[in-house]
């Protein structure tokens, strides 16, 4: 059986009838063949077309040898059935694929770089190529040039060409395709073996934008925005720096310069912060060590409410150097409980009974090294109780 693909004599043909062949049932659903068909079947980097038969969702199409298969979750109803496919759906990557032609066509032109491997994805097409680098200048004349043969609208054209006939055709890749070949053609551009959808002229494909370069494989993968969605791209990028102007009260030229300027103030506000707490840990520290009846090795607890972990932190750390002290704080911050405890080198810490008799009072789980343990805790109620116990078991 041979399914007539209408898809390659008329990408352009949205509706169309045909008759059921077969209905095959498996675990996912119906399989369904049909005398001709408009939906693409995955290949060559392009996704399988999506769509209805007799208005019943088409869910995936894929092709076994010459016959192509339709998954569907409902049966249709035959001899006869009318099938649609989205159309919106096949335009977008009949838009990437012919740029992907574009641009590989392009880079091998301007660079001598072989596609190695194409991915078309929901958001972006990928293009991996045979090189190590590829500079910014080199990205930004591909771009140019696949733009331009874009506006020149050039024609394209697939012809079935059997291996004699091959060699009229000077491919941009080798083949290893036996028997007859499907070779997709751009006027005065390009031609390479194809099994894809494409447009009827390169025009069609709208705008070209690299957005990105990325190494991969010790290969390089180039990211590309195609058609319809490199223009929605562009909206969308025009946004958000319409809001960074309105936000930074600057023009678009001094957005870099403004972010720059307000990052190095943030470092700089942050490094003066950590001094200030630095200093506020040694007064409370001291604080807390004059207070009446604390000697050198004293036992320290606390339930805090407004003070950050790094802080109580830097507080344990300087009552255990200073002081000597064994010290346990609680202290609520960000919505959990955190406690922490550290050991002066004057005592221990018998930090498997804290994980066995302390930690479950608060539903706490968390651990650590002498002289400092710490983590977090969910049960608020139990956290008297914690530092009670800490007493007792410091005794
Ligand atoms: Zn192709």
């Amino acid at each position: 059986m041979k399914t007539k693909k209408i898809y390659y004599t008329d990408p352009y043909q949205v509706e169309f009838d045909a008759n059921l062949c077969e209905v095959l049932k498996d675990e996912k659903g119906y399989k369904i063949t049909l005398d001709q068909t408009s939906f693409y079947p995955e290949g060559g980097g392009q996704p399988a077309d999506k769509g209805w038969i007799d208005g019943k969702d088409v869910l995936d199409v894929k092709k076994q040898g010459d016959v192509v298969y339709h998954y569907m979750t409902e049966e249709p109803q035959g001899p006869q059935v009318q099938g649609k496919i989205d159309w919106a759906h096949r335009k977008e990557y009949m838009q990437q694929h012919t740029g992907q032609h574009i641009i590989s066509a392009v880079l091998k032109k301007l660079c001598n770089f072989d596609t190695l491997s194409v991915h078309m994805g929901e958001q972006i097409t990928t293009i991996e190529i045979d090189t190590l680098e590829i500079s910014k200048e080199q990205i930004h004349t591909v771009e140019s040039l696949a733009n331009a043969i874009v506006c020149e609208n050039k024609p394209l054209e697939s012809n079935w060409v059997d291996q004699e006939s091959l060699h009229k055709y000077s491919l941009r890749r080798q083949t290893a395709k036996k028997g007859e070949v499907r070779v997709v053609s751009i006027e005065e551009t390009d031609s390479v073996a194809c099994g894809g959808v494409h447009c009827r002229e390169t025009g069609e494909v709208g705008l070209i934008k690299s957005v990105g370069v990325e190494k991969i494989r010790g290969h390089v993968r180039t990211i590309w925005k195609i058609g319809d969605r490199a223009f929605k791209d562009y909206n969308e990028k025009n946004e958000i720096i319409s809001e960074l102007k309105t936000i930074l009260s600057t023009g678009e030229q001094e957005i870099v310069r403004s972010v720059t300027l307000l990052k190095e103030s943030l470092a700089l506000s942050e490094r003066k912060n950590k001094q200030i707490e630095s200093e506020l840990a040694q007064e409370i520290a001291r604080s807390i060590a004059s207070q009446k009846g604390v000697s050198g090795n004293y036992i320290y607890g606390n339930i805090w409410h407004d003070k950050s972990i790094s802080l109580v932190k830097k507080i344990v750390q300087e009552l255990i150097t200073k002081r000597k002290a064994r010290v346990c704080f609680l202290t609520q911050a960000n919505d959990s409980l955190h406690w922490i405890i550290g050991c002066g080198e004057n005592g221990t810490i018998d930090f498997n009974r804290v994980r066995s008799e302390l930690l479950p009072l608060i539903d706490g789980k968390g651990g650590g090294y002498s002289p400092l343990w710490q983590g977090i805790g969910t049960n608020y109620a139990g956290a008297e109780e914690f530092l009670k116990r800490f007493k007792t078991l410091c005794s």
